[in-house]
């Protein structure tokens, strides 16, 4: 689970990197490439794009489209030189001046092998990076099992990321509310109670075979027109742990294909609300320990650190709003080194430059190494096996986090002091 928050992480942080560029005009170029295709197709095809730039009137966009295009050529034929096709998931490209100043020059160029498959090829040149294809694949993977029910039909089907399993559609066969002539209708009644009954208990049947065999079963989504799904899940036929994962229970207006539709439709809002209650459970937790008696909880970096060090730490939490360097700057003549957690790296290494080393006295500080302080804090987690787990600013608990306990906090194996 820590792993996958993280994975998630790194790649959401990537992407709103990217969305954070813009250009100055009609100039950062997103390419997407499917699966398996002939690079050299794509390469013919960024020439051809180039030979049509030279119509671009604004002579800095045109200048801009220009190298950006170089950029890419220049990666795909390097890439070429290894392989000729694009690799299992496809690739996507985005390449642009994005230097802030006008009239300065930064061309970057940003590749992704994406965790999904490139579903559409593209070519777009914009002000902005297109990354809404890469987006879906932040979305949640886990399976939810949905129950569409009604006292004629059932689905039973699997949901996993966008990939839709029916695993049975079973009919009753139960008459309707009103009994046929010759019958008593209390008799009438009696007979329907039963088939109903042994309806349920074919749809228990198949949910139990069906989901109980579902590692990653995150939720259960029952669904249905009138109380027919209630006094399903009242009778208690479903295994106790598939009754535990029942996370939402939906008025919808069939229990057919049209069903499973809009349970598909209020997952990814069940799942999300999992997410956020995971997310306020884990800050919870580590506030209920921080004011018992046993001392296994700390928060800030200093603390934090001094824990991940000792291999005393079991969670990680880090806030998702956390942007630091940890820098190690180094003696230029002695072997003096010391690591600081700046904000902001450019202001630091002006501000440090040319100082005195404090040990030798003669030579200068200057930076040795510099990492992203969420990647150092990820590794340094590794190395005892903690886990780490990322937390939004949609919750308060994770506004608290963020504001109170300075973006960090651990939940301890053991104290050190
Ligand atoms: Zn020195």
């Amino acid at each position: 689970m820590g792993m996958e928050s993280r994975k998630r992480y790194e790649y959401k942080r990537l992407l709103d990197e990217l969305s954070s560029k813009k250009g100055h005009g009609t100039e950062l170029i997103s390419v997407y490439v499917t699966p398996g295709l002939d690079l050299g197709i794509v390469v013919n095809q960024l020439r051809e794009e180039q030979g049509t730039a030279v119509n671009i009137k604004s002579k800095s966009t045109r200048k801009n489209v220009v190298s950006a295009l170089d950029r890419i050529i220049n990666f795909l034929q390097k890439y070429m030189e290894k392989k000729k096709k694009a690799p299992e998931n496809g690739m996507a490209i985005f390449s642009g001046n994005v230097a802030e100043e006008l009239g300065a020059s930064d061309i970057q160029l940003y590749w992704i092998e994406p965790p999904e498959p490139v579903s559409v090829r593209m070519y777009r040149c914009d002000q902005e990076f297109v990354t809404e294809p890469l987006r879906d694949a932040i979305a949640p993977k886990e399976t939810v099992g949905l129950l569409a029910i009604d006292s004629k039909d059932a689905m039973i089907a699997t949901l996993r990321g966008k990939n839709v399993n029916v695993a049975r559609h079973l009919t009753s066969g139960v008459w309707g509310k009103h009994g046929r002539g010759g019958q008593s209708q209390r008799r009438f009644e009696r007979l329907r109670e039963i088939a109903v009954h042994d309806f349920m208990k074919r749809i228990a049947e198949v949910a139990n075979r069906e989901f109980s065999n579902i590692k990653d079963m995150r939720a259960i989504i029952v669904g249905g027109p009138g109380p027919f799904k209630d006094d399903f899940l009242k009778k208690e036929l479903l295994y106790a742990p598939l009754r535990e994962k029942v996370r939402a229970v939906i008025d919808i207006g069939y229990a057919d294909e049209q069903g499973i539709k809009d349970l598909i439709n209020s997952s990814a809002e069940v799942l999300s609300d999992l997410d956020v209650m995971k997310e306020k459970g884990l800050v919870q937790k580590f506030m209920t320990e921080l004011v018992s008696d046993n001392g296994l909880a700390v928060y800030g970096e200093a603390e934090v650190r001094k824990h991940l060090e000792a291999g005393a730490v079991d969670t990680l939490l880090i806030s998702e709003a956390m942007r630091a360097t940890r820098v190690t700057v180094g003696c230029s003549t002695c072997d003096y080194k010391r690591q600081d957690t700046v904000t902001n790296l450019t202001f630091y290494e002006r501000q440090i430059s040319g100082e005195e080393c404090p040990k030798c006295r003669d030579g200068v500080l200057r930076v040795l190494e510099s990492k992203d302080i969420v990647k150092e804090l990820c590794e340094l987690a590794d190395l005892s096996g903690a886990n780490v787990e990322f937390i939004s600013l949609d919750t308060e608990e994770g506004q608290q986090l963020k504001a109170a306990f300075k973006m960090l906090a651990a939940i301890l194996r053991f104290k050190v002091s």
